[in-house]
């Protein structure tokens, strides 16, 4: 985003919208971190400036900088899911496409949310950790994929390591005695990151309405605590060919 200097009055009605704290004084007028802002539209969307300074740069789909946008603001179309969000499309409908199979579980890798935001350096971080434990399971319709430079290292594309993003999510997809390693692998490199992190562990429950056996422990073996969480469209899905 960025103010037009000539047009702000710096009434900084703006600036509690951002969610990156991004956006500052500077001689009486609001300016926009470009470091900072990862473009999540936020400010713009407010409809608060009264004489419509804010704007996007011409820049804002140009790439690398057009992944803060795809990543960061949700009523924009991902150019590679060709789909709106950060991840990929029925990853909450499972009840109907039972994407995530018996004897599976999905896990998803959610950085920078709540709002903290995040570089994509902390992406590689964690595709790199999961590449030299041998971990190769990113889903493959999952924007991460295209960032990834060499799959045997986890090195994602040089150019993109300085940009940031609203939160970015590593989905995967493995069969369930894995678990134990992959949340091992994402334990080890917790203190190597730079933002919050959402863990996300997905299984069909078994008759009774019970939670496959091995799968909590798992979890708590790592310290993880959990809650069972019910973030599905329900009914809503499409039926798997
Ligand atoms: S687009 Fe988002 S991050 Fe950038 S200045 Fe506006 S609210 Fe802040
Ligand atoms: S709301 Fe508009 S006029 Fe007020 S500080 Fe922000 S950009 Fe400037």
């Amino acid at each position: 985003m960025i103010v037009f200097k000539e047009t702000c009055v710096g009434c900084g009605r703006c600036q509690p919208y951002c969610p990156a704290g991004a956006i500052y004084f500077e001689d009486c007028r609001s300016v926009v971190d470009q470091d900072r802002c990862y473009e999540c539209g936020t400010c713009l969307r407010s409809g608060v400036c009264p004489v419509d300074a804010l704007r996007e740069p011409p820049n804002v789909y140009e790439y690398p900088r057009a992944l803060r946008k795809y990543f960061s603001d949700p009523t924009s179309t991902h150019a590679v899911t060709g789909i709106q969000g950060r991840g990929t499309e029925e990853s909450k409908t499972n009840d109907v496409t039972l994407r995530i199979g018996p004897g599976e579980v999905g896990i998803a890798i959610e950085i920078g949310r709540p709002t903290l935001g995040m570089g994509l350096r902390d992406i590689q971080k964690i595709t790199r950790a999961l590449a030299r434990n041998g971990i190769n399971d990113i889903e493959p319709n999952n924007p991460i994929n295209s960032m990834i430079l060499d799959p045997l290292t986890g090195d994602l594309k040089p150019e993109l390591l300085d940009e940031r993003v609203l939160s970015a999510i590593i989905e995967m997809q493995v069969r369930r005695e894995r678990l134990p390693e992959i949340l091992q692998t994402i334990r080890q490199v917790i203190p190597e990151l730079d933002s919050v992190f959402t863990l996300d562990v997905a299984t069909l429950l078994e008759p009774g309405l019970t939670i496959p056996a091995g799968i909590l422990a798992a979890i708590e073996d790592q310290g993880f605590s959990w809650r069972p969480n019910a973030k599905i469209n329900m009914g809503f899905g499409r039926v798997s060919e």
